[in-house]
């Protein structure tokens, strides 16, 4: 291994010192060294990612049952029921909104509430009276059971519980969902919330597919989904299922007949895209709508699967047409931009390269980029498209987040609800790209959108106060 491409934290020139020493900051733990690089020109090292955070180092992922309902909640017409005590049940909508055409029964939060003398005898009894309960005043068509900490300490047979409710009420689906904070990271989660949904769906396959796709991996935040789907409809292509935003037990039941299955969220959903091609023979292609580039090339890609010479030139068009409409207001951003720095921390890796990409394209460096699940191959590709100098993170802490803003010099983060006040007490910009963010940021508007945002807090006269 080069001597600059160690995977260590060293002092670098340019680093504000006086804020560096108010702040404390620590030198990286010695167990997360091998989590953190400098890009040193693209080529292959082996930075460690897809694996368990390490102990102690205050990891800015949530827990396995966050995982699950990050992606279940927005099944807009299940029952979502958090066996578990209270405070699990507080991770909510109102946390993780995502927007609904039709039914607003998941923006409800319900949960058994062990309490002390459940975890002594066993919450089986409650979980049983709550069914039946929700059967009485709901009937929905699916329930899912989240299993939490506590029920994996105590061992309640929630797998008996849920078949004998299924039993009890034919026209109700029950379905257990294991997902103990304690059994993983965020990722085991992802990976027991497609095993629910495909528990749903069954494995039937589908003699008779249907000439359209499954959208998978966008959770309508502000009406994404409802803006790709009408990019596909103007190409001429149907969306069978979008799982899971906006999505209902109807349309996922239909999912099967499908005859291709376009990922954006790879994070969450490439599992279930894996099993779904294992299952019912449905191809898949990892896609991504954020930023004019990648919007364009995955309509192309799409039109080139399922369509044909029609389909094709009707893509061409409307993306022409699209991209008239933003060109200038974007440029217009793009001179008000030029020469600041960016900081990423996000959920998967496509999405980092994504942002890297799109702030490339407005003329904004990015200086730091770490991911809370990326993947080795995501990695890769990161080191190629970045600067030598760039730090490279995965399942970042607080601390490393803050100590490489520094170093770096970044004007803007991107990141979530949990990044949101690092950057603020650092007196950095920072653009909400996650569950929190009440405008659309995919596609061609959402590339408008992404500019005029980052503009607006980059260039707040704000920061001249700080
Ligand atoms: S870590 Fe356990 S107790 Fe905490 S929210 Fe997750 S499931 Fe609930």
């Amino acid at each position: 291994m080069e001597n600059k491409e160690k995977y260590y934290y060293k002092d670098q020139v340019g680093i504000n010192r006086k804020l560096k020493n108010s702040l404390n900051l620590q030198e990286i733990i010695e167990d997360r060294k091998g989590f953190v690089c400098y890009n040193s020109g693209g080529s292959s090292g082996t930075l460690r990612c897809d694996e368990n955070s390490v102990s102690g180092a205050v990891s800015q992922r949530a827990c396995v049952y966050c995982g699950a309902r990050v992606v279940l909640n927005p099944i807009t017409d299940a029952f979502h029921l958090i066996h578990g005590p209270i405070g699990c049940a507080s991770y909510t909508w109102d946390l993780r909104g995502s927007l609904s055409s039709s039914s607003e029964l998941f923006r409800n939060s319900f949960s058994t509430d062990l309490s002390e003398t459940d975890v002594i005898f066993g919450g089986e009894k409650k979980l049983r009276a709550a069914l039946d309960e929700i059967y009485d005043k709901f009937q929905p068509k699916v329930v899912f059971i989240y299993a939490t900490c506590i029920v994996g300490v105590i061992g309640d047979d929630v797998d008996a519980v849920c078949c004998d409710a299924e039993k009890k009420y034919p026209n109700m689906r029950v379905i257990p969902v294991k997902s103990p904070g304690f059994s993983g990271n965020k990722a085991t989660g992802y990976r027991a919330a497609c095993d629910a949904i495909l528990k749903l769906i069954g494995n039937k396959k589908s003699d008779k597919k249907i000439k359209g796709l499954n959208y998978l991996g966008d959770f309508n935040l502000a009406g994404e989904a409802w803006v790709i789907q009408s990019y596909l409809k103007e190409m001429g292509i149907q969306v069978i299922a979008k799982i899971t935003g906006d999505s209902k037990c109807e349309e996922l039941l239909k999912a099967p007949g499908a005859s291709l299955n376009i990922v954006q969220c790879a994070g969450s959903m490439e599992y279930l895209a894996k099993k779904m091609q294992e299952l019912y023979g449905i191809p898949y292609i990892r896609i991504s709508f954020l930023g004019i580039e990648d919007t364009e090339n995955s309509l192309l890609q799409i039109a080139h699967i399922l369509g044909d010479e029609v389909v094709l030139e009707k893509a061409e068009r409307f993306i022409e047409k699209e991209k008239r409409k933003v060109k200038d207001k974007i440029n217009l951003y793009k001179k008000r931009l030029k020469g600041k720095k960016a900081a990423i921390y996000v959920g998967g890796g496509y999405k980092a390269i994504s942002l890297i990409k799109q702030f490339k394209s407005l003329g904004i460096e990015t200086v730091m980029v770490g991911t809370q699940t990326g993947k080795p191959r995501d990695y890769e590709i990161i080191k190629q498209i970045t600067n030598p100098g760039t730090v490279i993170l995965d399942d970042a802490n607080p601390s490393e987040l803050e100590k490489f803003m520094l170093e770096k010099g970044a004007d803007i983060l991107v990141g979530g609800v949990k990044e949101r006040p690092l950057a603020y007490k650092l007196g950095v910009a920072f653009c909400d790209h996650n569950h929190e963010r009440k405008h659309i940021l995919s596609g061609f508007v959402g590339a408008l959108n992404f500019a005029q945002e980052i503009d607006l807090t980059a260039n707040s006269p704000v920061w001249n106060y700080v």
